[in-house]
């Protein structure tokens, strides 16, 4: 008997009847052997009706193990009464694959029926060679038919999963983009082609990617000889233009695995670092690493794995560097500089721990241990009636961050500080990307409208700073000490000055100016109408416990 599900409820043979137009469909018996095909399915798989009937289900898959092992699994779901759906490979008659995602129903056993499986399956081979492709092409340059750089990542991972040994070698074309005879796109590709065919000829067996325009990864396991090898090959196999002979020279760095780095990325970098080298020395030649980038790039990772535990003891510390304000005479303002005190490494300064922490995203907590200090301090001269506010230098990775609004306004309401206290640096290239990322500027504008003023850092040292004053809600620039500390002895930098300070106030912005040192520089700068004077000959960096309120010229 027939459950009464009421007359609108269309009967399962007119379901199946839709069903049919869009996928193919297959049915079985209990023991898997197929009782029916539609048409859909014979147009994929080549059968006729008459080969296919009473073949099995698993000969519809490939013969391989794990397309076998499917097929059963698939069947074990289906007699136990659970429906099984997923992407199935399968194969035609003449043992071509295809792909379907498939839903496997099991239907049971009725007074006049036995059971039967349907499977219903949907064509995607199409999507799947799409993406077989797009993969190839991530993991393949097209032009030099070399690895990628997606490819290569994946090839180094591999290789130090499997505990080889190899030199990661960097090699770049020297002058590249001034190199004459090459003016047209074509013959640049040309050249890229032939010199690539010149690295394959070469290094052989070895594998070869190219990352850049003209920049190249080669991984072998021989050492710095065999591939300075490779220019005196360069310049026995020239490269011909247009019947004209290239006279290219390459740079690069030979850096090995496990001896001198250990992960891709601190291996790229250091192959990077040595061929920098190799380039300010003039360039043609490949060499290893120098023995003080070594130092350098040991002291970096050594810096990396010792900032984590330097948040938790709280061996950070900041200091303060008074700004004197013109107009009132009085120090208005202190700018937050972090420090960190360890006990192998000494002091690590700022230009030396940013970088890393915005590498190894440290960075936020870092920004946020500096402000909460800040704003702990600010808070408590507030309640004192000292009237100085603290500036705070912040990161663009910070602002990447869509929580950093929320971050900053979270502190400030833990500390009970005002905004009004508070003031937050931007550097040039924070103020690059910002254009770029719609959600900075917002955030700014947010933490603006709460009360919390923006300074333009190091101005006049990035490209377009005019520009960005325009569209950033800053209220304030910092004219870099590099302009500061040439003042005096440069009628050139006088003139830049001068004008910055002038287009600085026609925009209505307060101009300080850093780095300070002297009372020539000092008097110059007040003559110049610029409104506050930050630097040395006001006063040093020093701890909260240090600072004295009546720090007066
Ligand atoms: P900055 O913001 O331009 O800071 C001014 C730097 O110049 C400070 O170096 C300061 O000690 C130094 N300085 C101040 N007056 C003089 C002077 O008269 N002469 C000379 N030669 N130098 C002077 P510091 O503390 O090493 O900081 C370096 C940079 O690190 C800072 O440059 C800032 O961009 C960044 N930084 C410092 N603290 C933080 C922080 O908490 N977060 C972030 N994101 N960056 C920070
Ligand atoms: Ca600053
Ligand atoms: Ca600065």
């Amino acid at each position: 008997m027939k459950p009464d599900y009421g007359q609108f409820v269309p009967e399962l043979p007119d379901i199946m009847k839709s069903l049919e137009q869009f996928y193919m469909v297959t049915r079985t018996d209990g023991e898997g052997s197929i009782t029916y095909t539609n048409k859909n399915f014979l147009e994929i798989s080549k059968w006729t009706p008459k080969r296919v009937i009473g073949r099995t289900l698993w000969q519809m898959f490939p013969e391989t193990d794990a397309s076998q092992k499917q097929a059963h699994v698939i069947w074990d779901c289906v007699i136990a009464g659970t429906t099984w759906s997923g992407t199935v490979e399968k194969i035609t008659r003449d043992g071509e694959p295809y792909f379907v995602n498939m839903i496997a129903i099991p239907i049971m056993p009725t007074e006049e029926e036995p059971f039967s499986a349907t499977f219903l399956e949907l064509n995607i081979t199409e999507d799947i060679q799409l993406r077989d492709q797009l993969q190839q092409i991530a993991f393949i340059d097209y032009e030099t038919g070399l690895m990628s750089r997606y490819k290569l990542e994946k090839t180094v991972n591999d290789f130090i999963e499997e505990g080889k040994h190899f030199s990661f070698v960097f090699i770049t074309i020297d002058h590249y983009y001034t190199l004459k005879d090459l003016q047209s796109s074509e013959s640049k590709i040309e050249l890229i082609k032939s010199f690539s065919n010149r690295l394959k000829r070469y290094f052989q067996d070895n594998l070869i990617a190219r990352i850049g325009v003209n920049e190249f990864i080669v991984l072998t396991a021989f050492g710095e000889w065999y591939v300075q090898g490779f220019l005196l090959f360069l310049e026995q196999q020239p490269i011909y233009i247009d019947n004209i002979a290239i006279p290219i020279s390459v740079s690069g760095g030979v850096v090995r695995y496990p001896e001198d780095q250990k992960t891709y990325n601190h291996l790229m970098k250091a192959a990077l670092i040595a061929t920098k080298d190799v380039i300010e020395h003039g360039g043609g030649k490949i060499s290893s690493l120098t023995p003080e980038s070594h130092k350098v790039l040991n002291r970096r990772a050594i810096i990396d794995q010792k900032m984590f535990t330097a948040l938790d003891h709280n061996n950070l510390q900041v200091v303060y560097q008074p700004q004197f304000d013109l107009a009132s005479g009085k120090v208005t303002l202190y700018e937050a500089l972090v420090r960190w005190e360890d006990n192998d490494l000494g002091m690590i300064m700022p230009d030396e721990l940013i970088p890393i922490a915005e590498e190894n995203g440290l960075i936020h907590d870092i920004g946020a241990f500096v402000l909460e200090e800040a704003a702990t301090l600010a808070a408590h001269w507030n309640r004192k009636d000292r009237h100085a506010s603290i500036s705070v230098n912040t990161s663009v990775r910070e602002f990447s961050n869509t929580q950093m609004k929320d971050k900053v306004i979270d502190i400030l309401n833990e500390t009970k500080c005002p905004a009004s206290c508070i003031q937050l640096e931007i550097t040039e290239k924070f103020a690059f990307q910002a254009e770029e990322e719609s959600s900075i500027i917002l955030q700014m504008k947010e933490l603006q409208d709460a009360g919390i003023q923006f300074a333009l850092d190091d101005f006049g040292t990035g490209y377009a700073s005019f520009r960005y004053m325009q569209h950033l809600p800053i209220t304030k620039v910092k004219i870099d000490k590099l302009f500061v500390n040439s003042l005096t002895t440069q009628p050139k930098t006088q003139q830049l000055v001068e004008g910055m300070i002038r287009f600085s106030k026609s925009m209505g912005l307060y101009v300080i100016a850093e780095g300070v040192e002297t009372k020539e520089q000092y008097n110059l700068l007040e003559k110049m109408g610029v409104d506050a004077i930050q630097g040395y000959y006001i006063g040093m960096p020093v701890t909260s416990d240090d600072i004295k309120f009546e720090v007066i010229k």
